[in-house]
């Protein structure tokens, strides 16, 4: 059984519920290790259309001091973990550098939402006036930033390793078969082995528009082969969603070989086999 979810968001961004909401549904679930990862505040320019920057601001100190309050208060089988989702732009690294620093979070998530000032995860219209060369452009150039990402130190976990797809899987699935794929994402996620960072894989993608778990099969398969940690997460924006197909999604490593997934507490890597009891 997966014990420890590490994606989640709450109302002090666009999410539904309170931190101590998502935590008492968190402990009902049966989780060991609940972690927190509110986004970080972006640097100005980048912005969504509709967007929670505003409402973030606002409350980001009481998000860290809400979450340090349920972490200080730990219980035999129940944790709370203080975690980050840093919205990271290659061109900001001086930003991200600053938001992860002053706080004393048990990990950090680096994740990708951006290519220059356009969120790419916001809108299918957006994907819809770009043809076939243009997407598979903006995937080169998401595995670049990745890698840049990787290399900047401020994450130890990156999140939903091919976001990217979420409004054209099917083209997404055409560039995987090619030889730059193949180029690209040996670099990339060589690097994450190298660096031995945590390679998330999140329920999240069942319930977008792609319909598949970020990673897809393909980066399973070469995460597997590469012997990369991963951490397994459900990116909830409400109670409802914790452990969101955590089933389906245990599976699902398995299935690639997998025998387990990792958390990180105070910045240690932490190893949680899916079945204690074999292993
Ligand atoms: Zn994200
Ligand atoms: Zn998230």
């Amino acid at each position: 059984m997966i014990k420890a979810d590490l994606h989640n968001h709450t109302r002090h961004s666009h999410a539904a519920d309170s931190v101590a909401a998502m935590a008492e549904a968190a402990q009902a679930k049966g989780l060991e290790f609940f972690g927190l990862s509110e986004h970080s505040p972006r640097p100005d320019g980048y912005l969504y259309p509709a967007d929670y920057q505003e409402k973030l601001l606002a409350t980001y100190g009481q998000y860290i001091d809400e979450v340090k309050s349920l972490r200080a208060a730990k219980q035999n089988n129940f944790r709370v973990l203080l975690g980050l989702e840093v919205d990271f732009m290659p061109d900001e690294e001086a930003f991200a550098r600053r938001a992860v620093s002053g706080h004393d979070f048990d990990y950090v998530i680096g994740g990708l939402h951006f290519q220059g000032n356009w969120g790419f995860d916001y809108a299918q219209a957006d994907w819809d006036k770009l043809d076939e060369t243009r997407r598979r452009g903006c995937y080169v150039r998401y595995y670049r930033d990745l890698a840049a990402l990787c290399r900047s130190g401020v994450a130890q976990i990156i999140a939903h390793p091919d976001l990217i797809k979420l409004f054209s899987a099917d083209s997404f699935k055409r560039w995987l078969d090619t030889k730059e794929a193949e180029e690209v994402l040996a670099e990339t996620f060589g690097l994450m082995k190298e660096l031995d960072l945590i390679m998330e894989v999140s329920s999240a993608g069942l319930r977008k528009p792609c319909r598949e778990i970020y990673p897809g099969p393909r980066i399973m398969e070469l995460a597997a082969g590469l012997g990369l940690k991963i951490c397994l997460s459900s990116d909830a924006h409400s109670t409802a969603q914790i452990a969101y197909a955590f089933d389906e999604l245990e599976s699902y490593c398995k299935s690639f070989g997998f025998g387990g997934s990792w958390i990180v507490e105070g910045g240690r890597q932490v190893a949680l086999p899916f079945d204690k009891n074999h292993c």
